[in-house]
């Protein structure tokens, strides 16, 4: 069972994770962006990590909820309303238990993931963060290291599309070539979730 303590370590773990990166998610948001995704969620995360720290929530639920708030206060543009609503919202369906297992974890991140689709209007293949959540969530279902590989690759996947949604879409066919700095995001978010279940040993 994943505990309170468990989802602070995942939002700790992707903070370390976006911190580490965020050079490579800016380069990758110069080239079809506005260059500002590392330096965006880096900011956000480290306020995650800084009111975990502070307010220390006792629930899986009340982790996520707390760390969606923050993203979206302090992220600007468009990541900032959709990873809070990713993690509010999958906050908000694991509810006040003080535990969940890892099938609970996959029902409410799909329904974080539907949360996203409906706030950015993005679907599959649109070259967004979708495209690395909906895999992971699917792939939940077969452990969490099955999720990693599955975000890592709709990362990678995003490469050849062109963008439908996002700053990115303005480039039409420019975009293609690139890969997608939100869902690249996304799969570090997921990578860090495994990570936190490997070192519990699940
Ligand atoms: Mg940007």
């Amino acid at each position: 069972m994943l505990d309170a303590d468990f989802f602070r370590r995942w939002m700790t773990t992707a903070a370390a994770s976006v911190d580490r990166e965020a050079g490579r998610l800016t380069a990758l948001d110069s080239a079809i962006g506005d260059a500002d995704h590392g330096s965006n969620l880096q900011r956000g995360f480290t306020a995650v990590a800084a009111a975990l720290a502070k307010e220390a929530p006792d629930t899986p639920g009340a982790v996520l909820t707390l760390a969606g708030r923050q993203l979206i206060s302090t992220v600007g543009g468009a990541s900032g309303p959709l990873y809070g609503t990713l993690l509010r919202r999958t906050g908000k369906a694991l509810g006040d238990a003080a535990e969940v297992g890892e099938e609970q974890l996959a029902a409410a991140l799909r329904e974080g993931v539907d949360g996203v689709m409906k706030l950015g209007g993005a679907a599959p293949g649109d070259k967004t963060m979708i495209d690395a959540l909906v895999p992971a969530v699917d792939a939940l279902g077969s452990g969490f290291a099955a999720a990693r590989t599955a975000a890592e690759e709709g990362a990678r996947a995003t490469t050849p599309l062109q963008a439908r949604k996002g700053r990115a879409s303005y480039l039409g066919e420019r975009s293609v070539g690139h890969q997608d700095p939100g869902a690249t995001s996304s799969a570090l978010l997921i990578a860090a979730l495994a990570d936190t279940a490997e070192a519990d040993g699940e």
